[in-house]
């Protein structure tokens, strides 16, 4: 018996989501005594499936058929259900991105089985019973609750940066399966007609490091020494809500509840006061630096490290230093 983790990539190019869904998994995997095995679905999944051994998957099933060019929640939940019974799987973890809590979603309504979703962390009970107990973040993180998942398929993603991505100690076999599941054209309703990739390179989610702006910045022109900043230390800039309902940024740069979750090393919040809807996106940095002329701000009092003053002075003085000490 099984315990599969979905693996999600963009033509080809693996997701680091994925890597922490395949971390999390292996001491659970072995805790209850099952075959780690991963999934990769669509085009470009070959390439995808080749890493996975190294992360501890024995066996990666290469998914591919016409309707699974791109992603499509319908197609690639009744590929995970069909692969459910072909191979014996009890229990499907991915990663709570949109995209993996939106698959497992489509897979529990399929089997018609609970889905706990955006786990912190997951225990097998040891009374024989199988049940599972687990901590799930809700409300943004802002809630966590404690529940226990009895089902004969268990159905779990896990919040995306709980646990960074590392490889296995031992590295897996990682054998390539190749799985043809049969589907029909009625499942591809949601088709994509066109992608337009607006980041190359490292994105917000990724990024090591993180220049972030507030409504202290003031106008999207002065978020330019921001830019030049995160330039120099080899990161991007994020922002508030604040920022993005006036215009100043895309909401693609927001940090938060509604916008992306980071886990940089550094985050420097600048001009942010750091509200709840704010902070849950941000938490998972490693180390935070807040600039805020108010040292009574939430993000202050809750960084590592503060300056008090304003940023506009500050941000380029960090940058000229930066600079400075590189000669
Ligand atoms: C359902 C819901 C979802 C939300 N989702 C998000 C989300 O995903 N992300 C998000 O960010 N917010 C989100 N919000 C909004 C959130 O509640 C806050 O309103 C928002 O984060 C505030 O943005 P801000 O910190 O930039 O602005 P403010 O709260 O106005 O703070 C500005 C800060 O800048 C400081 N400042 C001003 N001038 C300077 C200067 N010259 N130098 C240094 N510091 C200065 C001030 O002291 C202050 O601390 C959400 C709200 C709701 C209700």
């Amino acid at each position: 018996m099984s315990l599969l983790v979905v693996c999600d990539h963009d033509r080809g190019s693996l997701s680091e989501a994925s890597l922490e869904a395949l971390t999390f998994a292996r001491p659970l995997a072995a805790a209850v005594g099952l075959e780690l095995a991963a999934v990769v679905i669509g085009e470009g999944a070959e390439a995808a499936a080749l890493d996975l051994g190294a992360h501890g998957a024995e066996i990666v099933h290469v998914a591919s058929h016409p309707v699974l060019t791109d992603f499509g929640p319908e197609a690639w939940g009744e590929t995970v259900v069909q692969l459910v019974h072909s191979i014996g799987v009890t229990a499907v973890v991915a990663c709570g991105t949109d995209r993996g809590n939106e698959v497992v979603a489509q897979v529990a309504a399929r089997l018609d089985q609970p889905f706990v979703a955006n786990c912190l962390s997951v225990d097998p009970i040891g009374d024989g019973s199988g049940n599972w107990t687990m901590t799930r973040v809700q409300w943004g993180g802002s809630l966590l609750e404690d529940t226990t998942l009895t089902a004969g398929v268990r159905l779990v993603t896990v919040a995306h940066h709980a646990v960074e991505a590392e490889v296995a100690d031992e590295p897996a076999a990682g054998i390539l399966s190749a799985f043809s599941p049969n589907l029909d054209g009625s499942l591809a309703r949601t088709v994509v007609t066109d992608r337009v990739v607006l980041t190359k390179g490292i994105t917000l989610s990724t990024a090591p490091v993180v220049v972030g702006g507030g409504r202290g910045v003031g106008s999207a022109e002065a978020f330019a020494p921001l830019e030049e900043l995160a330039a120099e230390l080899g990161g991007v800039v994020g922002c508030s809500r604040a920022v993005t309902n006036n215009g100043w940024r895309p909401h693609s740069d927001q940090v938060g509840q509604t916008g992306t979750r980071i886990a940089p090393e550094i985050y420097i919040a600048s001009g942010i006061s750091g509200a709840i809807q704010h902070w849950v996106g941000a938490m998972a940095a490693k180390n935070i630096l807040a600039i805020n002329t108010d040292q009574e701000a939430n993000m202050v009092t809750r960084a590592g490290h503060a300056v008090i003053g304003d940023l506009h002075q500050v941000i380029p003085a960090i940058t000229e230093e930066v600079r400075r000490r590189r000669g």
